[in-house]
Formats: structure tokens, sequence, C-alpha cells
């Protein structure tokens, strides 16, 4: 499942190619995909111009010109290739389209845009889904309107966790996978965020907060955490769990590498810590953590 970094990856691989772009022609090849595509969904796309690409949680929002927002969703194997326009000179995004889509019986949208690039939505095991939903109503959408900060944004501080955190007793596992406190902080990425600020996951979240909604040091390390995390795995391409695969194509981009993430029974690699790591499960998920110094 592409957790927030695969997510921002593959918005920053459409984005060169798609923001500003006229949709010349949508081919889209099924009714639906997890759920129906909206209706007279080519007519409401072609001829518009894609004004901005921008990311939500673990949503790609591509701002149509018409006022809607096209809200995408990449589900357990979603993924896009770009065959660029003939003429394209910037980027050498055409050297992968060969290999990049898997089975074409799997391309159930194309974009074909003005000028000649064409954008392909594959998706073998048909998860992800795509609406369209007007700009001024984004906001209050069942698949928003719960939504927390983003973990990235300027509003994740140590006092924003101890506000939240104040008063509950949930695990810190549990606080950080809340959608409604952070959003698109999966599970890999709050293992390694727990071990990063050696915080147990197991610790309960209160722990979070003084009185008086004041942070506590261990809210003040979990910021800078969750942020490096998140901005180290952008930075490596996304994860490749699964057969993921940039936006451009690019096979295989190199495997990003877990602290604690999947690596159970092997010997921490904190300098000085001699602790092995642990798999527990909470909430019917995996958690992997460093028993000795995760505390
Ligand atoms: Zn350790």
């Amino acid at each position: 499942m592409p957790e927030l970094p695969e997510v921002e990856t593959v918005r920053r691989g459409l984005e060169p190619v798609m923001a500003g772009a006229r949709i010349a022609r949508l081919e889209q090849r099924r009714a639906d995909l997890r759920f129906p595509l909206p209706e007279r969904f080519a007519a409401r796309l072609e001829g518009r111009r894609i004004e901005r690409l921008t990311r939500r949680a673990k949503y790609i929002l591509a701002e149509i010109d018409s006022g809607e927002i096209l809200t995408i969703h990449l589900g357990m194997t979603g993924r896009f290739t770009i065959k660029p326009a003939p003429n394209a000179a910037s980027r050498q995004l055409g050297e992968f389209e060969h290999d990049a889509g898997g089975d074409p019986a799997h391309d159930h949208v194309v974009f074909h845009l003005a000028g000649g690039a064409v954008v392909t939505y594959n998706d073998a095991r048909r998860f992800g889904y795509m609406t369209l939903i007007p700009a001024a109503e984004i906001d209050t959408h069942p698949h928003f309107k719960d939504l927390g900060i983003e973990p990235l944004g300027n509003r994740l501080d140590a006092t924003y966790l101890a506000a939240m955190a104040t008063g509950r007793r949930t695990d810190l596992k549990a606080f950080l996978m809340d959608q409604r406190i952070i959003a698109g902080l999966g599970n890999i990425y709050v293992c390694e965020a727990l071990f990063r600020s050696g915080l147990d996951p197991q610790r309960i979240s209160s722990s979070l907060a003084k009185r008086g909604l004041k942070p506590t040091d261990r809210a003040e390390r979990l910021v800078p955490a969750i942020r490096t995390v998140l901005e180290e795995a952008i930075r490596a391409g996304g994860s490749t769990l699964r057969d993921y695969r940039k936006a451009d194509g690019a096979l295989g981009y190199f495997q990003h590498t877990f602290a604690v993430y999947g690596r159970e029974r092997e010997s921490c690699i904190r300098p000085g810590c001699n602790g092995t790591i642990r798999r527990i499960v909470q909430a019917g998920r995996s958690t992997f953590y460093c028993p000795a110094c995760q505390r």
C-alpha cells in the first residue's frame, strides 16, 4: 500500500507533465475502479486545463479550470506511467515507458494531453479510485472532512501534539495512526518516527503533554522525527514495497531502507544500543520497535 511518501513521489513525477496542461481526450476503459468513476467523466474533463497538482493526505488533487477537483487515490496497486510529448525537451521520461505500466489490460484511465503527452493510470487490483468534487466542497467532502493536519505542513508542532494528546488513553502508535489527528501517516512511518524519537509505541499518548496542554520533550522530539522520516523517504523516491513504481515508470527505483520496519530479530542500528528489534501487533497491524532504546 503506497504511503504518503510514495504518493508525494508520484505527484512530483506527474506535476511537470500535468500541471498547466489541457486534457485533449480522456479514455475511460471501464465504468469503475474501486468505486464507479464519475458520471460523464470524460465530458467533464475534456478540453479542460489542469491548473495545479497538489496532495492532501494520500490523495493526489488535480485542480481543473472548471472549478472541480479530480481526486485520485492509488489504493494498493494504482500507478501512473507517462509517455512524454514527442517534442518534450526537458526530462527523459520516455526511456522507461516500455515496461513501466505492467499489464496493459490494467490500463483503466488514459489522459491524452494537448501537445501529445499521454498519462496512463494502471491498477491491477483496482483498489484505487477517482472522483470529481467541486473545489468549494472539498473540505466538507466525506473523503476529507475528518482529516487531521498534514505531517509536513506548518501546523504540526509539539504544541499541537500536546493539545491532541491531553487526556488521551490510547498508545502512541494508535495516536499517530489516527487520521483525524495527523493525515496520511501510515504504519511504516509511524514505526520509523517512534524509533527515531526513542519512544515506545505502547507508551500512553497523554505522556506527550504536561499540565496546561504544554508539550513534553517527548512531543518535542516526535515532531522533527515525523518530518525527517517522511522527507528522507520522499527524497529516496518512496519505498519499493510490493511492485510500486515511480510516476515516470522507472523500475525498481532504489529501495528505501528502514531503521526498524520489517527488521524483526535484527540488531538495533542506534549507536551504542545492543537491543534487538521486536515485532508486536497493535490494532491488528505490525509494530516494529527496539525495546532497549524506545522508552
Ligand atoms: Zn535500540
